[in-house]
């Protein structure tokens, strides 16, 4: 249930409509909009919506049929702009992450880092935990591989995205990376969400491999019921009966999710295709589409990676892609990196 105030609806209004709900035995998110302020009404108990109407300052009650509430926009009808010092995610420049799948060695971070910043890109990818098919694959330089990644970031101005396995995790990752990451696999691992959910840092949602809308969408619901406001929404591919590509980069979900939800929504057109000759084509597409950026493997060196080498692009795939990104951002009222950028050779 939302209860929707009225525009000159004062505090002690809002205050006495809150009172109430919690003496029923309710939680309350508070969203105070430009114009006016929305509480989203959350918990196991039964609330008579009557009741909250008849208080001073209430304009309507919404029952919400979908069972997420605090990601739907009936909650909070604008969108969710998360800010990183002057890295804005949700607003309208188009926001890329790049780096490696993997942190794998310093010359490999450092020359990947610099590689994706010359070209635009705002935040730098690269796992230290890695969730693999395989026990018997690459698993990651664990926090070795966070020490590199932050360097590296911070060497080049850039902000770190990293995943998050597993909740006993969250603090070391806290100590280098500015977002976290959680992965298809671990969509669903609703012990990781609520502890995430008590953290202070942007937490990014990838879109597990079978997941529905709904449920990606309830995943995000468990990290802002905790209390934590800044969730992206990552839409990497799901699996289908085609075997031609990895995944199937699912780029109707964008502006399915972004009208059910407030939340930034970011495409990993890597795995959502498993091959870099189509990374280009689908990040264009996401992005004509509506999505608030983009997440792309980078690798200075993709033939060599020790984990997803053909889906990583080499720096000058990049750079063009990035030139083209910005032609087509403007046609949709978007930005995309309007610093001016350094550009190499396109030959690969
Ligand atoms: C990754 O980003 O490297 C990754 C493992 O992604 P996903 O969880 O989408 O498979
Ligand atoms: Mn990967």
């Amino acid at each position: 249930m939302v209860v929707v105030m009225k525009e000159r609806a004062t505090e002690m209004q809002i205050d006495a409509v809150i009172a109430r709900i919690v003496e029923m035995g309710m939680d309350v998110h508070r969203s105070s909009g430009a114009t006016r302020t929305v509480l989203g009404v959350v918990g196991t108990g039964k609330v008579d919506p009557a009741l909250i109407e008849i208080l001073d300052g209430v304009h309507e009650v919404v029952r919400i049929t979908a069972p997420y509430k605090l990601a739907s926009r009936t909650f909070r009808p604008e969108d969710t702009v998360i800010t990183l010092d002057d890295v804005r995610i949700g607003g309208d420049e188009v926001i890329v992450m790049a780096g490696p799948c993997s942190a794998e060695t310093e010359e490999q971070v450092h020359a990947t880092a610099a590689a994706v910043k010359r070209a635009g890109a705002k935040v730098l990818r690269g796992g230290a935990f890695k969730p693999r098919s395989s026990p018997y694959s690459f698993q990651g330089l664990g926090e070795e591989g966070l020490q590199l990644l932050r360097a590296a970031a911070n060497a080049h101005h850039l902000k770190l995205i990293s995943e998050v396995m597993d909740a006993n995790q969250i603090e070391l990752i806290g100590r280098y990376a500015d977002i976290y990451q959680v992965g298809a696999r671990n969509m669903q691992n609703f012990t990781l969400l609520r502890e995430l959910g008590h953290t202070r840092k942007p937490v990014m949602i990838k879109r597990g491999l079978s997941a529905t809308i709904e449920e990606w969408l309830m995943s995000a619901e468990y990290v802002l019921s905790g209390g934590n406001t800044d969730v992206i929404l990552c839409e990497r591919g799901i699996r289908t009966f085609e075997t031609a590509t990895r995944n199937t980069l699912d780029v109707s979900a964008i502006p399915v999710v972004k009208q059910l939800a407030h939340l930034p929504v970011i495409a990993d057109p890597s795995h959502g295709t498993g091959r870099r000759d189509k990374v280009a084509a689908m990040a264009r597409a996401a992005v004509a589409a509506g999505a608030d950026g983009l997440i792309i493997e980078v690798h200075n060196d993709p033939d060599h990676a020790l984990s997803d080498g053909a889906q990583s692009m080499f720096p000058s795939q990049f750079d063009r892609l990035m030139a083209e990104l910005r032609i087509i951002a403007p046609a949709i009222g978007r930005s995309i990196c309007l610093e001016p950028v350094t550009r190499r050779g396109w030959a690969r």
